[in-house]
């Protein structure tokens, strides 16, 4: 089965409990207003296959917490989704998936996936709505537990966010390029590029405002 994917990464540590494995989709049909992985939105030709992605990150499979998938939107390629979730399956780790689809469409379409999913936060992001709890952007967006794992695992992410609440991942690719994994607060990242110009350094984000040269 063929999958178009936007990066994978291990360790991230701000998309659920533990050291976890993130799996980023490529391509998003939903292009909520101030989104800040517009990078993510084209829908770009599936350059690998599940298989291939399974074998690439059995190793971080073996010893991670858990499996974030988030995008993009996972569910604009629902038969890659659910191979991959299968493949996922053979791990036995908790998975949480990240989608702009309201939680009635992803349950629709999640029709015959019991006990692949154990946790989803659902919603677009909407830029203008407060944002108080873990694991969402905005707080319209709904986190359901579908499993008894995913309760254990996530039932603890019901409540406002906490000052220590991590927000960011620093992650480093391969060529060098930093780039940030997480949900960041409102102002989060214009904050950031301040911090980073006044060390002569340039930072852009993929957000659609703050792209234009
Ligand atoms: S927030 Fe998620 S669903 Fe919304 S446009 Fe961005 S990638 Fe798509």
């Amino acid at each position: 089965m063929e999958i178009s994917l936007s990066r994978v990464h291990y360790p991230v540590s701000t998309l659920g409990p533990g050291r976890r494995v993130g799996i980023w989709f490529q391509g998003c049909s939903i292009r909520c207003p101030g989104c800040i992985s517009v990078d993510t939105w084209r829908v770009k030709p599936a350059q690998t296959s599940v298989d291939q992605v399974t074998s690439l990150i059995s190793p971080w499979l073996a010893e991670c917490d858990g499996v974030t998938i988030s995008g993009g939107e996972p569910f604009d390629q629902p038969l890659a989704l659910h191979a991959l979730l299968l493949s996922l399956s053979a791990f036995d780790k908790d998975v949480l998936v990240f989608t702009g689809y309201s939680t009635e469409q992803a349950l629709q379409m999640m029709h015959g996936w019991d006990g692949l999913i154990d946790a989803l936060v659902s919603g677009p992001f909407e830029r203008h709505t407060p944002q108080t709890k873990p694991l969402r952007g905005s707080d319209n967006q709904r986190l359901t537990l579908l499993t008894a794992r995913g309760t254990v695992r996530f039932s603890g992410y019901e409540r406002l966010l906490r000052p220590e609440d991590r927000q960011l991942d620093l992650l480093m690719d391969a060529d060098g390029t930093a780039w940030l994994a997480g949900i960041p607060r409102p102002g989060d990242m214009q904050v950031l590029q301040a911090w980073l110009a006044a060390e002569g350094h340039r930072a852009t984000t993929t957000e659609l405002s703050s792209t234009t040269p």
